[in-house]
């Protein structure tokens, strides 16, 4: 099959020709429809997470397809079943996995960094609850579910417990995730929902999914938000971006018991004490989303689904939507399809 491969020494994919992986034992064989493009993924290419990464490796970590192969002991999925698959499979057994949390399961792998990934026809998933049904969505556009629409979902039911009707919530970066965070604020809570980015086109993107308000960070979009939340601030901010000015921003915008969640992989950091944040403000950090949320996801699209702008891309063009990505100019998911339609690919 064809795969795009990381290869030690470098921050381009290679595309390569490697054998089919053959299903044993609890393993699942998906058929990649769509991989999305992420910005964790330039994070890996650029080696940022080289204590993890095992290279050579097949990136691609957001990935939607039919089920094409079973192991004779995977059950509870049937073969040509449309799948969105999980971004973090957990041992199974340890504390974090038998509570309900295997994205944070410590021998755990992960598809496109230390597991190969999407960015090829086919990717091979340990076990059959790491995939989750469609039902009558497109694989296509479920691509987006497994990392933006999930870590979304989990970034809002973390600051659900923070907002009333009155209050108001900003969301710092509208690229993807920021988009499906809107749209589930908006969808299960009542709160305001306050949404700013460096890009028109993002800021523009925010106001159609569903933000109240939607901002251009143009330096001064701080003292902009205060004069819409006047001066009880914030009761929550996600931070998507997670730079020192964006964590900086999210500090002066949460107001006093509010609470600040970070999502974003830019490497920022917080000063930490009294002086520095409201009273009794809560700072969390969100890794992914859990297995339920990824289920719940899935139930709220199928409902009530966000059309995101995808720009696809054949698997040869896999660096040219990479380098799309880093140059900002994608407004809704970048997704590399493994298979061209040329092809016959019927999904
Ligand atoms: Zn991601
Ligand atoms: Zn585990």
């Amino acid at each position: 099959m064809r795969a795009a491969r990381l290869l030690p020494g470098t921050s381009l994919l290679t595309l390569a020709d490697v054998p089919q992986p053959q299903p044993v034992d609890d393993q699942v064989l998906v058929r990649v429809v769509g991989a999305g493009v992420c910005h964790s993924d330039l994070h890996v290419l650029d080696g940022d997470f080289e204590h993890l990464v095992q290279r050579p490796v097949t990136p691609g970590h957001e990935i939607a397809g039919v089920v094409h192969a079973l192991g004779p002991q995977a059950h509870g999925i049937d073969v040509g079943t449309p799948v969105v698959v999980m971004v973090g499979w957990g041992c199974g057994v340890c504390l974090w996995c038998t509570t309900g949390h295997e994205q944070l399961c410590r021998s755990g792998r992960e598809a496109g960094s230390t597991a190969d990934g999407g960015f090829a026809e086919f990717v091979l998933v340990p076990h059959a609850r790491h995939v989750v049904p469609l039902g009558s969505i497109a694989p296509l556009d479920a691509t987006p579910f497994g990392c933006a629409a999930l870590c979304a979902f989990a970034a809002v039911q973390r600051v659900l417990p923070w907002l009333s009707s009155s209050d108001c919530v900003t969301v710092i970066g509208a690229g993807g995730l920021g988009q499906y965070a809107i749209h589930y604020l908006r969808t299960l809570s009542d709160a305001r929902v306050i949404a700013v980015d460096r890009r028109d086109t993002a800021v523009a993107r925010a106001l159609d999914v569903g933000a109240h308000h939607a901002l251009l960070a143009d330096g001064v979009e701080a003292s902009a938000i205060a004069s819409l939340t006047g001066p009880e601030g914030c009761r929550a901010v996600i931070d998507f971006v997670g730079s020192d000015h964006t964590l900086t921003l999210a500090a002066t915008l949460a107001g006093t018991r509010g609470v600040i969640a970070l999502l974003g992989l830019a490497g920022g950091t917080l000063a930490y004490g009294f002086e520095s944040l409201a009273p009794e403000v809560t700072l969390t950090t969100v890794v992914a989303g859990t297995l339920a949320d990824l289920h719940n996801v899935v139930r709220l699209e199928q409902r009530d689904p966000l059309a995101i702008p995808l720009t696809t891309y054949p698997l040869d063009h896999v660096n040219r939507a990479l380098a799309d990505l880093r140059a900002g100019v994608i407004t809704g998911r970048a997704v590399v399809l493994p298979r061209s339609m040329e092809r016959g690919d019927d999904s």
